[in-house]
């Protein structure tokens, strides 16, 4: 391959730190040519994720240009874009980071195939999870469908050392041109949010890895406990970086077995965490069904509402269910791009049991909205709270958003941050949703609060004589 260089395409890795396929292209000598490319998949993407994922590019692109590389920007389908690119730039290998959802695993197949077909070497890197969905097999083969014996399996992996950001990125001798990322106007879908939603957002290599930091020395002893309640900041919230590949998993688990080996006994729950993202993974890579259709065939029959636009189904997504955790989680979610994981089992339960809504319509307003959308975990909290997906909850139990918000944020700290319409001086958190939502809704901080649109009891009794009809 001469000096012909390397074509890194970057998807969901977007950092230079632990990073293996740009390791070994660096290491292999050949210059090197970041890509980034907004194909049919970015455009897919929901509004929230879609913007975030533009910062998150932005800064990536700084990095780079810090190391004396840069970052070419194209758009396209992305098998044409590389073939572009191989024949622009006489480049001899595209390198990549492995992903693992079906849509991706699907192009890149194809992708991968034509590549070698025209000559050119694809070689693709782990990173985006720590354990090979093929690697972790039970004692007698085959995948885990049940997260604690998997966490058991692997808890004592001994996982490599992280590989440190190269000092420098060997350039080309001449640059492809390159799309300017403002003219993809990423944010143009978040309309009048973009601002509010971009103040809440953490971006890039930098700042994540002081996400990690602050984390482990300030808040991991304290975990197990404070990482259910909704209004104290007691979670590592790296899912938002996790979700881009800004930090590899593999940092967060060395920095989480520093942690429990100083002493801090609660970082075994954070790695349990991380485990539970990898499961997400394998899931979505055996049984690939799991992103679209119910895991557990026979939840096929179940009478979900299948339609977003009944009254309820407006009233969840608005935050006006009259279920104080669920409003303040949804607009949570919606101002923020984030919802306290506590709250995303709440809401979820109350969608898909005391709505007897389809786990999609929640599963598909979250990839709209979630700075940390991800395909997989997305697709496996939504399926383990409706009860149809692997290692479920028992689909008999109905989350009680009345009881939960008793146990779990007992002085209503949380519920003041989100609900303003039953506060006197509303706080700023709570208004911002009225600067965020569509003027189109019609809402007002002034509104008075709904009544509930199903009450806990209601909903629960309805729920289980379904179930109890249909023989579950
Ligand atoms: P921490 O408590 O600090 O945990 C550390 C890391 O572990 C997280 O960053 C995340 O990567 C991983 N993790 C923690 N809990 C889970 C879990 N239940 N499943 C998978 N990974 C986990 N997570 C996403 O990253 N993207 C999603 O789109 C997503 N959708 C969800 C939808 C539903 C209905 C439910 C119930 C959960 C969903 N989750 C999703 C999982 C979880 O809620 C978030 O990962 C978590 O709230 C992120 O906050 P954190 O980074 O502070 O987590």
């Amino acid at each position: 391959m001469s000096n012909s260089p390397i074509l890194l395409w970057f998807r969901r890795d977007l950092r230079l730190g632990d990073h293996e396929a740009l390791s070994a292209a660096v290491a292999s000598g050949h210059p090197v040519i970041p890509v980034f490319i907004h194909d049919e998949m970015v455009a897919s993407l929901g509004a929230a994720p879609k913007m975030r994922l533009g910062l998150s590019v932005e800064s990536l692109g700084q990095e780079l240009a810090a190391k004396g590389s840069r970052l070419v920007l194209r758009r396209g389908d992305a098998q044409k874009v590389l073939r572009d690119l191989v024949a622009e730039t006489g480049a001899g290998a595209v390198y990549w980071s492995r992903l693992y959802d079906p849509a991706t695993r699907q192009r890149d197949t194809a992708l991968k195939a034509a590549l070698r077909d025209d000559g050119v070497a694809v070689e693709s890197f782990a990173g985006h999870v720590l354990f090979e969905p093929w690697r972790v097999q039970t004692k007698t083969g085959g995948f885990y469908r049940v997260f604690t014996p998997m966490w058991k399996a692997v808890r004592g992996t001994d996982i490599t050392s992280d590989l440190p950001a190269p000092a420098k990125v060997p350039a080309p001798d001449t640059w492809p041109a390159s799309d300017r990322l403002t003219d993809w106007r990423m944010a143009a879908p978040m309309r009048r949010g973009a601002d509010i939603l971009a103040s809440h957002c953490t971006v890039g290599e930098r700042a994540a890895s002081d996400r990690l930091g602050a984390f482990m020395a300030h808040r991991v002893a304290d975990y197990a406990q404070n990482r259910d309640l909704p209004a104290v900041d007691g979670t590592s919230r790296l899912s938002e970086n996790l979700t881009y590949g800004e930090i590899s998993p593999r940092r967060c688990w060395h920095a989480g077995w520093r942690a429990l080996q100083a002493g801090k006994a609660d970082a075994e729950v954070f790695l349990k965490e991380l485990v539970w993202r990898e499961f997400a993974y394998h899931l979505a890579f055996h049984t690939p069904q799991i992103t679209s259709g119910n895991w557990k065939e026979d939840w096929d029959a179940f009478p979900w509402n299948a339609d977003e636009g009944t009254p309820e189904v407006r009233a969840w997504q608005q935050g006006r269910t009259g279920m104080h955790f669920v409003d303040a989680a949804m607009r949570e979610m919606y101002v923020t791009g984030t919802m306290h994981n506590r709250g995303r089992m709440i809401v979820a339960s109350y969608l898909t049991k005391h709505l007897m809504t389809h786990w999609k319509i929640g599963l598909d307003w979250f990839a709209d909205c979630l700075i940390d959308w991800d395909p997989c975990s997305n697709a496996m909290g939504w399926q383990w709270s409706a009860g149809s997906g692997p290692d479920a909850t028992p689909y008999f139990r109905v989350f009680n958003p009345v009881t939960q918000l008793d146990k779990f944020d007992k002085d209503r700290a949380y519920v003041r941050r989100w609900i303003a319409e039953e506060q006197k001086a509303p706080t700023k958190t709570a208004l911002s949703y009225f600067d965020m939502i569509p003027k189109s809704w019609g809402l007002s901080a002034g509104d008075p609060y709904p009544a509930a649109v199903v009450s806990a009891e209601e909903g629960r009794k309805r729920a289980l004589a379904a179930y109890a009809e249909r023989g579950f």
